[in-house]
């Protein structure tokens, strides 16, 4: 059997200053609701907190053995979230482009194990935009990761439009990946600490996305690629009575096309921590196979698990293969092995 060429592409790492900027936010008393999940990250008092801070900050070693050991090819690298979206916004500007570098870098030393994904401030729309045009075009980054929400602000609000606008023209696509839900929706998330990854990161994105869907902003940029992780963030399985229940409602904008079209043609999916065979059939009933990319979300899950998922799936070998690299290829503009 031939091994199929393996691209992970929501692979997370931190960098130093990241982090202390974290930990000071914490320090001085900062409420959101990523908050608990970094304090006990930052802490470092369980297993878990201590293996994935040691594997965000590593970039060239224990991450290179451990893609070795399972067969992944590549990691299509991004800050972790939240990114820089906490900090105030000249600080995050100057975080970003740094970071960016520092992927660049990496990307240069590493050429067929890694591609980038841009970190943006998107609270500094305009610098947000000329970052995504110097990321792309100096530094050879393939896209651009923003976690959700900013202060609580979401990117069909027409300040932001300028990000889109960049990655419109540059024909580069969009990562929307989970943080903690904004304050408005967080407080009963809170118990049971269900504003994570559980429950939680999967609300906000999928709101997120839906807002994207029904603003309009596709309309106004019809080539824009947005991808989500985690199947989708639960839009997948909506999507039929998301169509419905928008042409019978009103309050919101007129559409050119249904909302499941939109989804079907700017929007990519990756696999990322959803390891569960029967949710993935069903997402390549409904989207095809060449909406879906391979993801592991390294260091948080398990690169085996992953593998292990992709490769004991009862697919199409040709779906198999446009899952696990043929679409990162084209999505992401990576050249073929
Ligand atoms: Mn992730």
């Amino acid at each position: 059997m031939t091994v199929t060429r393996r691209i992970a592409t929501e692979e997370a790492f931190a960098t130093p200053e990241q982090m202390a900027a974290i930990e000071r936010m914490i320090a001085g008393g900062t409420r959101d609701a990523d908050s608990p999940f970094w304090s006990m990250m930052a802490r470092g008092q369980t297993p878990f907190a201590q293996r994935v801070m040691r594997q965000l900050l590593d970039l060239e070693d224990e991450r290179l053995a451990i893609m070795d050991a399972h067969g992944v090819d590549m990691h299509v690298l991004a800050l972790t979230s939240p990114g820089v979206q906490t900090l105030p916004a000249p600080e995050a500007v100057a975080m970003a482009e740094r970071s960016n570098d520092l992927l660049a870098a990496l990307v240069k030393r590493h050429p067929t194990r890694f591609a980038g994904l841009a970190t943006i401030a998107p609270q500094a729309p305009e610098a947000a935009a000329r970052e995504i045009e110097r990321a792309v075009t100096t530094l050879g980054l393939k896209g651009v990761m923003i976690n959700s929400h900013t202060n609580d602000e979401y990117l069909d609000e027409e300040k932001f439009l300028p990000i889109f606008e960049a990655a419109h023209a540059l024909e580069t696509p969009i990562y929307i990946h989970p943080r903690a839900p904004s304050a408005g929706m967080a407080g009963p998330f809170l118990k049971y600490g269900l504003e994570t990854a559980i429950w939680g990161y999967g609300a906000e994105t999928g709101l997120h996305g839906v807002r994207l869907l029904v603003s309009g902003l596709l309309d106004r940029l019809p080539r824009l690629r947005i991808i989500l992780g985690h199947m989708g963030e639960g839009i997948p399985f909506w999507l039929w009575r998301i169509d419905y229940m928008h042409r019978n409602g009103s309050g919101r904008p007129r559409l050119e096309r249904r909302i499941t079209d939109y989804f079907r043609e700017n929007f990519v999916i990756t696999t990322s921590g959803m390891h569960g065979p029967e949710a993935l059939r069903f997402c390549i009933e409904l989207l095809s196979s060449n909406n879906i990319m391979w993801a592991i979300d390294y260091p948080y899950q398990e690169a085996a698990d992953a593998v292990d998922f992709m490769e004991t799936m009862e697919i199409a070998e040709q779906d198999r293969e446009n899952i696990f690299h043929l679409n990162a290829e084209r999505v992401f503009c990576i050249p073929p092995a």
